[in-house]
Parts: C-alpha cells; structure tokens; sequence
C-alpha cells in the first residue's frame, strides 16, 4: 500500500495496476501533417471509435492522446458494466418520448452483443464476465421510482428482469396497484442473500452486469490495431492539443506547436478538454462547449480478498439517497490477477463524489485523501456481509466524471460543424455508451443515415 504522509494515498486504480504500457509508438510528429480522420483522446471511447472506423470503413485514423491511452476515466472507473443511464428512464421518456427513450436504451444494450463480437474477433486478455446483479433499496420512494421505470419498459416492449420485494417492507401496502404485476413479494432473507448485506434493504431489482478491466480492455485493443492496421492506424501518445480550428478541414494545434489538418475530427475527451476551439470565421465556440460538462470527481477504494468468491456487482441505495444527485455506493467482486502467479478477488466499492466548479481543475494525480477511504470503510462495515469488518484497502483511486447537461452521452456529428464529431460525457456510467458510440460514430462516418437519437449532439 503506497501511503504518502499518513493522510493521503496515490491515486493508483487497479486497473492501472495491470496494464502493460508496452507498445511501438510514433513520437515525431511533423510540423505539418496531414490525416484523414482524427481522434482526440485515448480511453475507451477513442479506442472504440478507433476500432469501428478501421473494421468497417476505409478510412485512416490517427489517435491522439495527452498523455497514455487508458490513464482517464477508464483507468479510474468502476469497471461495472451495466445498461441503464445515471438518469432515470421515466425522466428520458419525459424528455423524448416512449420511442426515442426505449430506441435510446436499445441502442445500449446493443452494446453487450458488440462487446461479445470485439472478444470474439480479436485474442483479449482482459477479464470480462457477466452476471445477474442488483440495485438495492431501502425506501418506498427509491422502489416506486424504479417501478415506474420497469412499467415504462413493458410499455415500450423492452426486457423485463425479476424485482424481488421483502414481506417484510413496512412500504408494501403502498406501493400503488398498477405495479402490481412488476414484483414478486419475497422473504426477507431473499433480499438480504441477493445483495449480501448485513444492512436493512427492502427490494431488489435485477439487471444484467458485468465486470471488465476497461483499461486493460482498452490497452490490448490498441495493441491489436497496431498491429492489424499498419499503414492506416496512427498512434500519438503524450501529444495534448491546445486548439482545434474547425472549418471544412479541421486544424489541430498541439502544445508543441505542431499541426494537422484533417478531414474529420472525433472528440473523445470524456469532455474535460484543456484546449480552445474555434469555427470557421475563428469565433470561439469554446463558451457553449464547456458550459456542455460539469466535472464530479468519483471516489473509490478496493482491497483483496484471497479466497475465490463468484462475481458480483450491486448497487446499495440507502435512505440518504432522494434525488439524482445524491451518491449511493456501488460494489463490484471479481477475480484479479494482482500478481501473474495467481488468480485473487477484488472487491471495490465507489460511493463518495465531490462537484467541480471549473472541471478544468481536476489533476489526475492529486493525492487520494484518506477521509474518503473512510466513508467508504463506514459504508463496507455496516453493509458488505463478505466484507471483513474493515479490510485493508491495497487501491485507492479517484476519476472524473463529465456529466452533459441532459445527463447522456454526446454521440454524433456537431449541428453545425459536419466534419466535427464528438463520443462524450461519462455521465457515470460510460463503458457501453462509449462502445455502442463508437460504433455509432463509425456507421456516420460510413454516411449511413441513422434515425434520431437520444445521444444526438445538441449545443
Ligand atoms: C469513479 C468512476 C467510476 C465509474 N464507474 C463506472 C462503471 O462502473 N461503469 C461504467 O459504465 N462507467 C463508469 N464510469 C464512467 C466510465 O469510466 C467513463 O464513461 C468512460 O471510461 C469514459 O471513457 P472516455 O474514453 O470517454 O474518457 P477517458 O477515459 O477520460 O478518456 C479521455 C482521454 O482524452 C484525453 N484528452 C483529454 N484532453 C485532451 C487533449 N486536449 N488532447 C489530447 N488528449 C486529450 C485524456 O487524457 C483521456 O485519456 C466511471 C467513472 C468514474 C470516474
């Protein structure tokens, strides 16, 4: 365990832990170059596009990335894999309607089938598993908000996964009849098994999880285009961009003062860019762009447990959470390889967040403060009933999240700028929205013309 000072520990995820930062790379860039289409920023969404444009286009690709590929919120996340959004679903059908909403989420949950298709084409070792996991909720205002979403998708013919209520729930006799046909009633320990808690939770809603290490996931991808595309996939590490000059052909300006001019240019910057853009008559665009993402940081802590447990992955909503805003902890359990000889769990859990006025100022390596680990020991004490009573955390990690003003994913061409895409907004949850917007992107690009979206770009 790295602890610097006694208060404070570095800001070291393990999905950093296992990556290998082996690669060939192009370090010169001219001073002038010219490319097809680029792509700012090397986590999974940039990989992702990467990867989509190269199979199913002609085009050539030239990533660029600030520092390494993987080292954002894709090296700092929770590594869960889940298909619902950080808003709540009724809320999007408010906003869009049924059919926009449940194309919306359909387009989401395409991205498993995508997922599956990337490790059945290209030899990955990075671990992906997928299971039943859970929410868990404590209150009758969390269930019948739930509820309202699960009615909404049998109105919208979308997949139906089980809901488990407690007989014990003092709530029961409230819930409103036209759920009636959503939920199972279920003894108490039922619920207390499925979300192997030791706290007080009455309902438990199913959804398909999984575990993945996005970083690694992302890193080994980047290898295999490498190494599958050699004369049309170009690599840039530790090339940050200062300005982006849009225009028919889009020009990039790095901090070294190098150039290029592109045909087209993807943005998957998660949104915390640190640089200006301009359009065509060289006015800023910058005020609207950045006004787009407000930055919450997202604190987690994860120990090793060195006996073999089956994967897990549960949402814990307890009473304190009452609106969209407010935390809740979320837990994942799966087998880590922390060392090449042997195979251990890892059990992390993410929880406390912290709002960014500017989220320019967020520093990937400011140090991880151990009040965080606290509240997150706190909530593992009371709750985890696998968890020894206060384990000994090996990784403390922090990572930045973008959440976009309509709470999803930026995905698709800027209304203004045609050769200007963006895949971006972590929102929370990002690792399918950035797959399923890769593809997506790729299909643009390809000049298939797609229906409208919930993910469509609005400035
Ligand atoms: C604490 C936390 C927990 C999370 N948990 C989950 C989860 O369990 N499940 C889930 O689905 N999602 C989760 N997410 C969200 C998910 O991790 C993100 O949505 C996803 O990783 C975003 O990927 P990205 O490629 O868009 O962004 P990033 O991974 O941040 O990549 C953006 C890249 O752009 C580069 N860049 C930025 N500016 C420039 C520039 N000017 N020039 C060149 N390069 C630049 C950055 O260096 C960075 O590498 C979590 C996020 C956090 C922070």
């Amino acid at each position: 365990m790295v602890v610097t000072q006694g208060v404070r520990y570095v800001n070291r995820s393990p999905w950093l832990h296992q990556l290998r930062s082996i690669r060939r790379v192009r370090t010169k860039l001219r001073s002038h170059a010219r490319a097809k289409t680029v792509i700012i920023g090397g986590g999974i969404a940039g990989v992702m596009t990467a990867y989509f444009l190269l199979r199913d286009t002609r085009t050539n690709v030239t990533l660029i990335e600030a520092t390494k590929i993987a080292h954002g919120a894709t090296g700092h996340n929770a590594g869960q894999i889940v298909s619902y959004f950080e808003r709540s679903f009724s809320d999007i059908v408010q906003e869009y309607g049924l059919t926009l909403a449940a194309r919306g989420q359909e387009e989401i949950i395409s991205a498993w089938k995508l997922l599956k298709s990337i490790y059945a084409d290209v030899p990955l070792t990075a671990e992906f598993s997928h299971f039943i996991g859970y929410a868990g909720c404590s209150t009758l205002a969390q269930v019948v908000s739930h509820l309202e979403n699960k009615r909404l998708r049998a109105l919208a013919k979308l997949r139906l996964e089980e809901v488990y209520l407690s007989d014990r729930a003092p709530f029961l006799k409230q819930i409103p009849g036209k759920y009636k046909q959503l939920y199972t009633v279920v003894p108490h320990e039922k619920i207390t098994q499925l979300l192997e808690t030791r706290d007080t939770y009455y309902a438990a809603f199913a959804s398909k999880k999984g575990c993945l290490n996005g970083a690694l996931f992302t890193e080994e991808l980047v290898g295999y285009l490498l190494t599958t595309y050699p004369r049309r996939f170009t690599l840039y590490e530790h090339t940050p961009i200062k300005a982006l000059a849009l225009g028919t052909h889009p020009v990039l300006t790095t901090k070294q003062n190098k150039k290029i001019t592109a045909q087209r240019v993807v943005l998957c910057t998660n949104g915390f860019e640190q640089f200006t853009i301009t359009d065509s008559e060289g006015s800023a665009i910058n005020t609207l762009f950045h006004d787009y993402i407000r930055g919450v940081v997202g604190y987690m802590a994860g120990y090793i447990d060195q006996t073999p447990k089956k994967p897990f992955a549960v949402s814990y909503f307890s009473p304190l959470f009452t609106k969209r805003e407010d935390p809740y902890f979320y837990v994942t359990r799966r087998a880590f390889e922390l060392t090449k000889k042997r195979t251990d769990t890892l059990v992390c859990i993410g929880g406390p967040e912290v709002f960014l006025d500017d989220h320019t100022a967020y520093k990937r390596h400011r140090p991880y403060f151990v009040k965080r680990e606290k509240e997150i020991d706190s909530f593992v004490t009371k709750t985890l009933a696998f968890a020894p009573l206060h384990p000994l955390y090996r990784f403390h990690w922090h990572g930045l999240m973008g959440y976009t003003r309509n709470g999803l994913r930026a995905i698709g061409a800027h209304p203004r700028h045609p050769s200007f895409f963006l895949n971006l907004g972590c929102n929370g949850v990002g690792i399918l929205p950035s797959i399923y917007g890769g593809y997506r992107i790729a299909r643009l690009i390809a000049g298939i013309k797609l229906p409208p979206s919930i993910f469509d770009v609005k400035l």
